[in-house]
């Protein structure tokens, strides 16, 4: 964002606001952190803030502040729309095109309030007003972080905001390990810790907080996980019916895709999940290296994401989509 656009926002925000601010569907911890951080923001500025997740956000985020008074489109179409409709500002954040809001998708693109967009995903659509997209960023916590600065308020920013921002951070930098964590993300951190950020309580919070459940499932996936060694890849499939054996709850399968990378040798992995209620196969995938795998989920999958963790979908069943993705594996270099 330039000099003029900061100064058009540092207008825009300087009288009380109706504001919607929007994560993307399934939000994960970064997507929910920014979100939240903005929001503890705004009600500092005495603007009437609102976050509204397109769809339920996973139970091992219920203890970030202010996530019980988020609103879910799905569960509430009406008052979400209505507060969409009145609204004077929507921020959108860790998405950058609006169909990663699933069916809010067509209600959004009529709405004609400025949209700003902060975010650090590829290849940003043109919806909004005011754009804050940069790759070279590890999380859009951290470009929250900047963007508190650059409108001239980091001095409001105390316990509650460091706390939701720190989430995101630290959840999309994967433990600070990431390439994409840089010194300066550790001076963000730093400053959190000071402000009072339990540094040590939220990662457990946020990672030792399983059911037995989520673990027998995780055991499932590590039994059914394959290699093909000779392409570096390594693949995970869940099928409806494993999921419902270990009463699946949303959330119980993040994160399993990276045990694949966690193999010596091994630069490319995916997990391949089927939800049957939304006819979907979900798709995840990492690598390591130069491996593209936002191009490959793009090309192929109809998704995206970023250089090193995309994500796609496949309307065909669990085996066809197996089958598609070992004959593209064969194909490629890595
Ligand atoms: P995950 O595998 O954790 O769901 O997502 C990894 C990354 O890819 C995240 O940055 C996420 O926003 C992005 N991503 C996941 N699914 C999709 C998708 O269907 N479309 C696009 N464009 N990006 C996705
Ligand atoms: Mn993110």
């Amino acid at each position: 964002m330039n000099d003029k656009e900061i100064k058009e926002l540092v207008a825009l925000l300087s009288a009380p606001k109706k504001v919607v601010i929007l994560p993307h569907r399934s939000p994960d911890g970064d997507a929910m952190g920014s979100t939240l951080g903005l929001y503890h923001l705004l009600l500092k500025l005495n603007h009437e803030a609102t976050v509204i997740s397109p769809n339920d956000f996973p139970s091992f985020l219920e203890w970030m502040p202010g996530s019980e008074n988020v609103l879910v489109y799905e569960n509430d179409r009406e008052t979400t729309r209505k507060l969409i409709a009145e609204s004077d500002l929507i921020f959108t954040l860790d998405f950058n095109a609006l169909h990663r809001t699933g069916e809010m998708e067509t209600l959004l693109s009529k709405v004609t309030v400025p949209f700003i967009m902060i975010d650090h995903h590829q290849s940003p659509d043109d919806y909004a007003t005011y754009t804050f997209s940069d790759t070279s960023y590890g999380s859009t916590c951290e470009m929250l972080y900047e963007f508190i600065v650059q409108i001239g308020k980091k001095s409001l920013i105390d316990k509650t905001i460091a706390t939701c921002l720190y989430t995101g951070i630290l959840t999309d930098s994967g433990g600070f390990k990431f390439p994409k964590t840089t010194g300066n993300t550790h001076r963000i951190v730093a400053e959190f810790i000071e402000l009072g950020v339990e540094n040590t309580l939220i990662p457990t919070l946020l990672f030792d907080n399983s059911s037995y459940n989520r673990l027998q499932l995780l055991g499932r996936a590590l039994q059914n996980l394959k290699v093909i060694s000779d392409k570096k890849t390594a693949y995970i499939a869940l099928s409806q019916n494993e999921l419902n054996e270990f009463n699946y709850e949303k959330g119980d399968t993040e994160g399993i895709v990276n045990y694949g990378l966690s193999i010596k040798g091994i630069h490319f992995a995916a997990i391949f999940i089927e939800h049957t209620d939304e006819n979907i196969i979900k798709i995840s995938f990492r690598s390591q290296g130069d491996f593209d795998v936002n191009q490959f989920a793009r090309t192929h999958f109809n998704g995206g994401g970023h250089m090193n963790a995309a994500g796609g979908k496949s309307n065909e069943s669990l085996e066809k989509t197996i089958e598609k993705f070992k004959q593209l594996v064969s194909e490629i270099s890595i």
